[in-house]
């Protein structure tokens, strides 16, 4: 198929590549400003890995999950309550189509309205300042000032791991699966992983979690994790931590997937799913021909306002690495934008939230116990639990907490943690303290509404004052 030239309509301000929450906020925030701005994304994928198979569906099966399954209802009506008997796959991916079809209309009428041209196809560099997009039709030659690449990751596999997208599958494929599996071999206990890990195990799947590491979210304060492995394995969840696994397969006698570790073990189950890090889409760019060199794992290195090595491209989201969220990612889609048309800004590092949905929920921003302890930062805590709210009590959440770190001389807020209910949610009033820098007279002085979790905040903060 011929290439077609560029002709004026076809040169840009600004061309991005993917339509990710990075891509799209760098786009919008562009066209905002009166740029010329293209985005390129491959046929029906429009909102990216966000959409398609990563928050959107998996935020919503969590949804939907805890719902049917009445997890929460049963501190009332007993171990035995659910809200539907036999939960199906179908059950979830019917929540989850519905969500992500809204999602993508969202999405394709933000950028329309803010006239950002979208090209369907598959996109790679030809110099410096062209870009190629193979699509059905054919080529089209498209010529940028500047570009942001937002192409994203997809799961890194492994030669010897025999993925069937049915029994062996990868988090891209977990909306694909018939049917769910009685027992669950998990991979990898990332967030993905852990995530994927607990759900399934609040539907009653007997949940077997792998990884060769021998601590779970080490970003993550301790005794939240310590509180999310207790929880785990009250819903029957088996953490083989610390475990190398060497092999994966189907034993076709037994009809069952196994998994083998470096000590000698083997697991068995119904199904795997291979939660083991993910691979950027950069090496589908042709970066060799504009000279930009990826890292080892196809990450683009960038500098503090996301310009790569080549002053005029700049990169952004998953492809750039840490923290690979869809929140980080829309900032820095947008900072991108605003770096490249002269209106500089930057993300604070230690004021980024992390929402971790698992099942219970956990959010944190600012210092960790363990960072603060290396840092040598002296620090006093404040506690309060769930159990001890009213709005936990009626959520029938008894297990959850929000734990506060300060400094005990200034009273200024150094970190929130919590687990439970709305954890990611609630976790933005401690942001707001944070990012003004405040103290936690705050929660003491300020009157929170009734019944509220929110509240925690004013219980951990009593607690924390009546430690002094
Ligand atoms: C299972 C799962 C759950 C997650 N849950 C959360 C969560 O709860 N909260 C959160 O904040 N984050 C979550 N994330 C992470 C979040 O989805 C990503 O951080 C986010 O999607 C990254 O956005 P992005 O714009 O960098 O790229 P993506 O969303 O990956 O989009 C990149 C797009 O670029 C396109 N593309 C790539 N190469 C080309 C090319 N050559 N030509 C044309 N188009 C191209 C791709 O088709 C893709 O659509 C989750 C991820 C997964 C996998």
């Amino acid at each position: 198929m011929p290439t077609t030239a560029a002709s004026n309509n076809n040169i840009y301000d600004l061309i991005v590549v993917g339509s990710g929450p990075a891509g799209q906020k760098a786009a919008i925030c562009a066209a905002k400003m009166r740029k010329k701005v293209a985005v390129v994304e491959r046929k029906r994928t429009i909102g990216g890995v966000c959409v398609h198979t990563g928050t959107t569906p998996s935020k919503t099966f969590r949804e939907a999950i805890l719902y049917l399954s009445g997890l929460r209802q049963r501190t009332f009506y007993g171990r035995g309550y659910a809200l539907k008997e036999n939960i199906s796959m179908q059950d979830l991916v019917f929540r989850a189509d519905s969500v992500m079809a809204r999602e993508i209309e969202v999405i394709k009428a933000q950028l329309r309205r803010n006239r950002v041209t979208v090209y369907e196809g598959n996109a790679r560099f030809l110099d410096p300042h062209s870009m190629e997009v193979a699509s059905d039709e054919g080529y089209t030659l498209l010529r940028g000032t500047n570009f942001v690449i937002a192409c994203g990751t997809r799961p890194a596999h492994s030669a010897d791991i025999p993925i069937d997208g049915k029994r062996i599958f990868d988090s891209d494929q977990v909306h694909e699966l018939e049917e769910l599996p009685r027992e669950l071999i998990v991979v990898g206990a990332g967030i993905i992983g852990l995530e994927y890990a607990s759900m399934f195990a609040a539907l009653g799947v007997k949940v077997t979690l792998l990884d060769q590491r021998s601590i779970l979210l080490d970003f993550v304060d301790h005794e939240i994790v310590e509180s999310l492995c207790f929880q785990l394995r009250q819903l029957g969840t088996v953490f083989r931590l610390g475990e190398k696994v060497v092999q994966v397969g189907i034993d076709d006698d037994r009809d069952r997937v196994f998994a083998k570790l470096e000590s000698g073990k083997t697991v068995h189950g119904a199904a795997l799913l291979y939660a083991v890090g993910r691979q950027a889409n950069s090496d589908q760019l042709n970066l060799e021909s504009i000279g930009l060199v990826p890292d080892s794992r196809g990450k683009i290195i960038v500098d503090e306002n996301f310009k790569t090595s080549i002053p005029h491209i700049y990169a952004a989201g998953d492809v750039i690495g840490f923290p690979a969220l869809a929140s980080t990612s829309m900032e820095q889609g947008r900072l991108a934008s605003c770096h490249i048309f002269g209106v500089p800004g930057t993300i604070p590092p230690n004021l980024i939230p992390y929402g971790v949905y698992t099942i219970p929920e956990i959010s944190m921003v600012g210092a960790t116990e363990e960072q603060l302890t290396r840092d040598k930062v002296p620090y006093e805590s404040g506690i309060s639990r769930y159990a001890e709210l009213a709005k936990g009590q009626m959520l029938g959440d008894d297990q959850g907490f929000l734990k506060l770190l300060f400094d005990p001389g200034s009273l200024k807020l150094l970190g929130v943690h919590i687990i439970g209910e709305r954890a990611a949610e609630i976790v933005h009033i401690g942001q707001a303290v944070l990012t003004m820098g405040g103290t936690i007279e705050y929660f003491r002085d300020t009157v929170f509404n009734y019944p509220t979790l929110a509240e925690a905040y004013k219980v951990a903060a009593l607690d924390g004052l009546n430690k002094l």
